[in-house]
């Protein structure tokens, strides 16, 4: 099956600061959870994708989060410099990508204001989650692909067997 999976989980350094989210190398993930990624790897076809690096943006860049959730969407970074069209953009992309290469599935990093599925910061910078999903988890979701995060590996695991 194929499946967009956020580049910063396969170990890319696309985050805002500079760094990952490695699965495999997070010491917070048990063996058998990594064990399982790397099963979903080597038995999928992955297609990796940063919306924040695809939409404009720098790396390392200002960490950002939604301010407003609800069209008209407002993301702003740090400083206060709206980047609302470089998620936009990032999203739309990962869409058309989803759409040219017929992908039903993502594995996106969660609490990020692009790929988070479940949770977001609440656009305060204090560090507080709220329910909520980011830009591109969002547009991916209305558009009827399914969207899991690194923390339902099993979850993805059964929907990869279930639809196959
Ligand atoms: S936008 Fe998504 S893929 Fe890119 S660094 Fe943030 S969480 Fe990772």
């Amino acid at each position: 099956m194929k499946i967009l999976i956020s580049s910063c989980l396969l170990g890319e350094d696309v985050r805002y600061d500079g760094a990952n989210s490695s699965i495999a190398f997070n010491p917070k993930f048990p063996f058998s959870s990594k064990e399982l990624f790397m099963d979903i790897l080597c038995e999928n076809e992955i297609y990796s994708f940063c919306p924040e690096v695809a939409g404009g943006l720098g790396i390392p860049r200002n960490p950002a989060e939604i301010v407003n959730n609800n069209k008209p969407f407002i993301v702003k970074d740090e400083n206060g410099t709206d980047v609302t069209i470089n998620f936009l953009l990032g999203a739309k992309k990962a869409l058309d990508i989803c759409k040219e290469e017929n992908i039903k599935v993502a594995l996106l990093k969660a609490n990020s204001p692009s790929c988070g599925n479940i949770k977001i910061y609440d656009g305060t910078f204090s560090h507080n989650l709220v329910d909520g999903q980011g830009l591109t988890a969002r547009l991916l979701k209305d558009n009827e692909i399914e969207v899991f995060n690194e923390e339902q590996l099993r979850e993805l695991s059964k929907f990869i067997k279930t639809n196959k």
